[in-house]
C-alpha cells in the first residue's frame, strides 16, 4: 500500500466493539490512521473497556457514549456524528465489517458525504484504492465533497503499534437508543483458528473434498490458517455457511489463499481474487481457478495435501 508517512488530517477511527485486545484488523486500521494524521477513536464500548486496549502511542483521544452503544443500536450513528463534530475529523475510517459499514453508511447520509467500502489503499492526498468488478479492476477515488469516509480491508499493511499512555476518554452525551434489547450474548466455541475475514492465510474447500475436511483442516492447522469454502461445500453442509467465500459470502484478501477442489466459478473468484498469492489444487487442468492462480497443482487433493502437510512438518523440524 502506498502511503507517505506525514499527515495533517484529523482522523477519526470507528472501533464499534473493543475487546481486551484489539483484533488484527483494528490494529491495522489504527496503523493506517496514524500515517494519515492525528488519530482519535470513537467506540461503542464502555469507557473502562475502551481505555486499556487503546493505550497506544498516537491515539490522542477516545470518544464513548453514556454506556455501551453496540451495533445494531442506531445511536451508534449519533455517537459517530457527535464525535466527528468534537474531533473536527476530515477522515473517518472503519474496519470492513458489516456493522461498521452500516454505521458509516448512515453517517455518510447525515453528513451528505460519500462512503468508500473495502478500500485496499489510502493515501495522504485523500485518494482511496479499491478492487471492483470481481477483482478485475481497481479504482482510485476520493471524496468530492465533505469528509472522506471509508472502510478498509484487512491484510493490507502490517500492524505496527506501540504502547503508549492511556488516552483521554471523553464520554459524549449520547445514550443507547430504546427500541431493542440484547437478551443474551453467547460466545461461540473457539476453533483456535483465526477469523476468516482477517486471516493472513486461508485454506478453502470445495466440492472436490467430497465431504471429508480432514486433510483441509490438517493443512490449515499447519499454516495457522482459517478455513473457507465454496458454496457447493457449504450448501452440502460440510462447512458452516459463515465460511462461504464469494459473491454471496465473505470477501477475503489474505496473503495466501489455497483453493482445494474448487472449480473457480466467477462468484467464488469475486470473494478471493484480491489475495496476494493464490494456490489452486484441482484434478482438472482446465478448471477456471487456474486462470487466476499464481501456483497451480493439477492432481488429486487426496495425494497433494498429505505431501504438503508432510513437507511443512519437515520444514518445521
Ligand atoms: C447468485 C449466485 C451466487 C453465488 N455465490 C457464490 C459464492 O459466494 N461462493 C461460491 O463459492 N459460489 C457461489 N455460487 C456458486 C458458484 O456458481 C459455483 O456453483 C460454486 O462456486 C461451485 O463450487 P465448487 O467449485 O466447490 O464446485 P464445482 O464447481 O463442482 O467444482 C469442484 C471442483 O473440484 C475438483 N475436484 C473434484 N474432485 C477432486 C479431487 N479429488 N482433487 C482435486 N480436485 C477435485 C473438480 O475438478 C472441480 O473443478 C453462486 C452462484 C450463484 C448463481
Amino acid at each position: 500500500m502506498s502511503m507517505a508517512t506525514s499527515g495533517i488530517s484529523q482522523v477519526l477511527v470507528l472501533l464499534d466493539r473493543v475487546n481486551e485486545s484489539l483484533t488484527g484488523a483494528q490494529a491495522e486500521l489504527l496503523t493506517i490512521a496514524e500515517r494519515l494524521g492525528d488519530v482519535s477513536v470513537v467506540s461503542g464500548a464502555s469507557a473502562e473497556a475502551a481505555a486499556g486496549p487503546l493505550s497506544i502511542k498516537g491515539v490522542r483521544e477516545v470518544y464513548v457514549g453514556e454506556g455501551e452503544i453496540l451495533p445494531p443500536d442506531v445511536a451508534l450513528v449519533d455517537l459517530l456524528e457527535t464525535a466527528v463534530k468534537e474531533s473536527g475529523a476530515s477522515v473517518i475510517l472503519g474496519t470492513d465489517t458489516p456493522d461498521a459499514v452500516d454505521a458509516l453508511a448512515r453517517l455518510a447520509v447525515r453528513l451528505d458525504a460519500g462512503l468508500i467500502t473495502s478500500a485496499t489503499g489510502l493515501d495522504t492526498d485523500g485518494t482511496v484504492t479499491k478492487s471492483v468488478l470481481a477483482g478485475e479492476r481497481t479504482t482510485v477515488s476520493r471524496a468530492a465533497e465533505g469528509p472522506l469516509i471509508a472502510t478498509v480491508k484487512p491484510n493490507i499493511v502490517e500492524a505496527l503499534l506501540e504502547g503508549g499512555a492511556a488516552p483521554e476518554v471523553t464520554a459524549l452525551p449520547v445514550k443507547p437508543a430504546p427500541g431493542f434489547e440484547v437478551l443474551e450474548t453467547a460466545e461461540l466455541p473457539k476453533s483456535g483458528r483465526p477469523p476468516l475475514a482477517e486471516a493472513r492465510v486461508v485454506v478453502a474447500a470445495g466440492r472436490g473434498v467430497d465431504g471429508d475436511l480432514t486433510l483441509v483442516e490438517e493443512l490449515a492447522d499447519e499454516l495457522g490458517a482459517a478455513i473457507g469454502a465454496s458454496r457447493a461445500a457449504t450448501d452440502a453442509g460440510w462447512v458452516h455457511h459463515s465460511a462461504q467465500v464469494g459473491q454471496t459470502g465473505v470477501t477475503v484478501s489474505p496473503q495466501l489463499y489455497i483453493s482445494v477442489g474448487i472449480s473457480g466459478a466467477i462468484q467464488q473468484k469475486a470473494g478471493m481474487q484480491t489475495a496476494d498469492v493464490i494456490v489452486a489444487i484441482n484434478k482438472d487442468e482446465d478448471a477456471p481457478v487456474f486462470e487466476i492462480a499464481d501456483y497451480g497443482v493439477v492432481g488429486d487433493l487426496n495425494d497433494v495435501l498429505p505431501q504438503m502437510v508432510e513437507e511443512l512438518r519437515a520444514r518445521k523440524g
